[in-house]
């Protein structure tokens, strides 16, 4: 009765106005969440194209200007003899060499130039956007309409870091009941504004202690420091003929292999040989399970836009597929105006010059540059325009990402995870795994430990001692749990789109292992540049790894796009996707690799003659810095250590073809001097899975390769005595040149024997010739001939290599029997050639 007293007369009246205030309350809010998110994404999208379009521009401008450098160094061998041979293999490729020389030049003119294209650029790009604020870019593709009507939240808070203060930006589904940091009167606002808002109600976050001063001794960023050691080395293969296999697009089913799966005991077995290699101490330092600050840098943008596909008759899947996500998230608001943005060139202020210098060798690129760009840049997207169109399934497999590194610079690891964290879906990225390689830096201990326990992905594991990157990676593979493995190098940026792609590959084929497109980022500024379409990694003479354009010829023949995967005979090592069941079945890595080198041939072979297949993904890119010399300590001598891990290679994989590597400047190893280590596993591990031969390899994936198995052959006719050497009955002589008879075909071979059969013609005592069993370990049965010599008056002769003193092979003129002389140019009883040469 009470409560009836009050809604009588002027009661009344004051219920129905309070009823009506809250009605008109609730739909103004509903205006006012859908008026903000509309705007948001709306300015969004805006910005985005604008800036995508012109850093796009500006990357392809430079296109031209940079040339990537060969991902691995070669270590040449120390006689000058392969010198003299490779430059003479190479002599077609001065032009190239020149051009490539004179864009390596730190020419201050040319990046003033670039400079001021930037500043420009820059201008514009503030005043279209308006106010010149600073912009939080959050990319909201394919946005659909139940998502408009759930706005999503954001939640910000600053985090004082070593390199800055990075803002934490945290979206999340208006519809899970958390707060949203918006406040009245905010529809009017800026995107900028609105995560400023957010920032100003948070509490400072846990502050890591500063990085302490890490600059070394004087560096020498001098210009032939930063030359690229493969300049050299430029493929041929402009007629890259490649027979090139036309991929296709959709799914397919799943091959499984037989006979080739470890039993999970084994699995187990080697995966605790390698956690013994962990110090376990950090294990639970960085475990997520204790990770205080559970900020997700996730966001509810990335819904996908589904395909039904129709009819795909052959496919097992009936998944529905989706366009590439373009997730990119970001830490905080983008400042148009920061160092480095939008992946466009940097510029070191004149004063700061010498400190640029001196912090160079920290890492051998750019450090100081490297500390001043924010550690969640926007790069451009560089995909080819298709790539937008492409599909990927919608039950693409998780992944796991795994950066090893040793002492690494601060900046760029942590770009490093950022690009991975900011552009991946995040239901794909199970985790992060940054193995420790035993580094030596402070800040890379407790400082990491903290800065990285915001991100619940990411896990840390410390090696006790240095293992080098194989056996890093491989004790990040141990404890991943993603259903693919996602290997990095920790100077990187993952560009917009580039996980699916390479996920889509393997969930096709489970046998597939998918690269990126290995981008640069400029080592000097730090701009990212794109490079061109249609590269892929082949090897050369002794196993150096290159870079080589497929051919036109090529490119019409398939008619390839630009997108379409293409087959690559060696990847280029740090940066692939595999699946983690399947890098089990093919005995991972060999383990007996040291350190750094080789194990990106050691892979490449084993997963080509195993029965898998390595390609280049041009819908996926990540840029990489690529260094002209390793910034971190070999534990002994590198090229030692480089040309151990290349032997191990060549022994295991190359057979019949290994002499053509010792026979390219590799020769000293087969003195027995260096010792390999066992071979027996891996040797076993290629018969029981059942892999093919290097012949295969090279006629099916690599069939451009020139590999003669000999350098020369036939005859071998000498000029002075106009007759031809013969063996007969264990006995030489000279005889009428006769090509038909089988006692007078030798051959000159990688080993340098002068070779018939098993036998080969030597030197004993330093005076005598004699014929002997051939053994690739006598250095006198080594004959130099042709590109061999140095002198170019002594290329017809055969000199004996063990010799100091320089001795020919001479026909005898009167005895006519093969005796030893000193060299003498003028000498045509010295000079013998060969019916034909395969080398020059
Ligand atoms: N790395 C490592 N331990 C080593 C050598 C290298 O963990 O002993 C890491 C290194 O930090 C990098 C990756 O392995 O993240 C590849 O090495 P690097 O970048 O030097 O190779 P490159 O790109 O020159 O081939
Ligand atoms: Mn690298």
């Amino acid at each position: 009765m009470k409560v009836r007293k009050y809604f009588r007369g002027s009661g009344r009246v004051l219920a129905f106005v309070f009823i009506a205030s809250v009605i008109w309350l609730l739909f103004d809010m509903a205006a006012l969440r859908l008026s903000i998110n509309d705007v948001n994404s709306q300015l969004l999208k805006e910005i985005i194209v604008k800036q995508r379009a012109a850093a796009k521009q500006q990357a392809t401008k430079r296109t031209h200007l940079v040339n990537r450098v060969g991902f691995k160094q070669s270590i040449q061998k120390v006689d000058l003899d392969l010198e003299t041979e490779l430059k003479l293999s190479n002599k077609g490729d001065k032009k190239v060499n020149d051009v490539n020389k004179k864009l390596t030049k730190f020419d201050p003119a040319i990046k003033d130039n670039e400079f001021n294209k930037n500043i420009e650029y820059k201008k514009s790009g503030v005043n279209k956007l308006g106010d010149g604020k600073a912009v939080g870019i959050i990319k909201r593709n394919n946005e659909n309409e139940s998502n408009k009507s759930k706005p999503a939240k954001v939640q910000a808070s600053y985090t004082k870091t070593p390199i800055g203060t990075i803002a934490q930006v945290v979206l999340k589904n208006g519809s899970d009941g958390t707060d949203i940091h918006v406040k009245q009167g905010m529809q009017k606002q800026h995107a900028s504004e609105l995560t400023k808002s957010g920032l100003l109600q948070n509490a400072p976050r846990k502050i890591p202690a500063d990085v302490p001063n890490m600059t070394k001794a004087p560096s020498g960023a001098q210009e032939e420091k930063m030359q690229n050691p493969d300049k050299k080395f430029e493929d041929k293969a402009s007629h890259d003929n490649m027979q090139l296999e036309k991929q296709h697009n959709h799914s397919k089913e799943r091959t499984q292999l037989p006979n080739m799966v470890k039993s999970d005991k084994e699995h187990l077995k080697d995966n605790d040989k390698i956690l013994n290699l962990l110090d376990r101490r950090y294990l639970n330092k960085s475990d997520p399970a204790i990770v205080k600050h559970q900020v997700q840098p996730t966001m509810k943008a990335a819904v996908p836009q589904r395909v039904e596909i129709k009819g795909n008759s052959s496919s097992a899947r009936k998944s529905s597929m989706h366009l590439v996500m373009q997730v990119d998230m970001t830490q905080s608001p983008r400042d148009s105006d920061a160092v480095g943005q939008f992946g466009l060139a940097a510029v070191v202020p004149k004063d700061k010059q010498e400190e640029m210098l001196r912090r160079w060798n920290e890492g051998h690129f750019n450090v100081y540059l490297s500390e001043q760009i924010p550690v969640d840049r926007a790069i451009p997207d560089t995909r080819p325009q298709t790539c937008l169109e492409s599909l990927v399934h919608d039950d693409l497999p998780t992944t796991s990402v795994i950066f090893c590194f040793v002492d690494e610079v601060w900046s760029t690891l942590l770009r490093s995870v950022h690009s991975v964290l900011n552009r991946s879906p995040p239901h794909l990225l199970k985790e992060i795994i940054l193995v420790d390689d035993f580094s030596s830096k402070d800040y890379l201990k407790d400082n990491l430990d903290i800065y990285m326990s915001q991100f619940p992905k990411v896990r840390i594991i410390r090696l006790k001692e240095r293992q080098g990157l194989i056996r890093a990676r491989l004790a990040g593979a141990a404890i991943a749990t993603g259903k693919v493995l996602t290997f990095l190098d920790s100077h990187i940026e993952c560009n917009v789109g580039w996980l699916e792609p390479l996920l889509e590959r393997v969930y096709t084929d489970r046998r597939k292992v998918a690269c990126p497109v290995i981008e640069v980022i400029s080592d000097k500024d730090m701009s990212y540049v794109l490079v061109d379409n249609f590269q892929r990694g082949i090897f050369k003479w002794p196993l150096v790894f290159g870079w080589s354009t497929l051919s036109e010829e090529v490119i019409k023949r398939d008619k390839m796009k630009d997108s379409d995967p293409i087959r690559c005979p060696v990847m280029a090592g740090g940066l692939f996707s595999i699946d983690r069941q399947y890098f089990y079945e093919l005995g991972t890595y060999d383990p007996g690799l040291d350190v750094w080198g080789g194990e990106n041939m050691e892979i490449s072979f084993k997963i080509w003659m195993c029965g898998g297949e390595i390609e280049i993904i041009p819908c996926s890119r990540v840029g990489h810095i690529f260094r002209s010399e390793n910034p971190y300590k070999f534990p002994k001598n590198k090229q030692k250590t480089v040309e151990r891990n290349l032997a191990r290679v060549a022994e295991v994989w190359l057979d019949e073809y290994k002499e053509q590597f010792y026979g390219h400047g590799y020769h000293h190893l087969l003195d027995k001097s260096i010792d390999v280590g066992n071979l027996t596993d891996q040797i076993q591990l290629r018969q029981k899975l059942k892999c093919k031969s290097f012949r295969w390899y090279l006629e099916n994936v690599y069939p451009e390769m020139d590999a003669p198995l000999v350098r020369a052959q036939g005859l071998i006719f000498n000029l002075g005595a106009r007759k031809c050497l013969a063996l007969e009955k264990g006995v030489l002589s000279f005889d009428v040149c006769d090509l038909s008879k089988q006692s007078q075909l030798f051959n000159h071979t990688w080993m340098r024997h002068l070779q018939q059969q098993q036998s080969c013609i030597g030197v004993r005592e330093r005076e005598s010739v004699v014929l002997e069993p051939c053994d690739i370990t006598k250095p006198n049965l080594r004959w130099l001939h042709k590109s061999l010599i140095l002198s170019s008056d002594l290329v017809d002769h055969l000199i004996v290599e063990h010799l100091p003193k320089r001795t020919c092979l001479e026909a005898g003129a009167q005895t006519g029997c093969l005796i030893l002389s000193v060299c003498d140019p003028g000498s045509q009883f010295q000079k013998w050639q060969f019916t034909h040469y395969y080398t020059q």
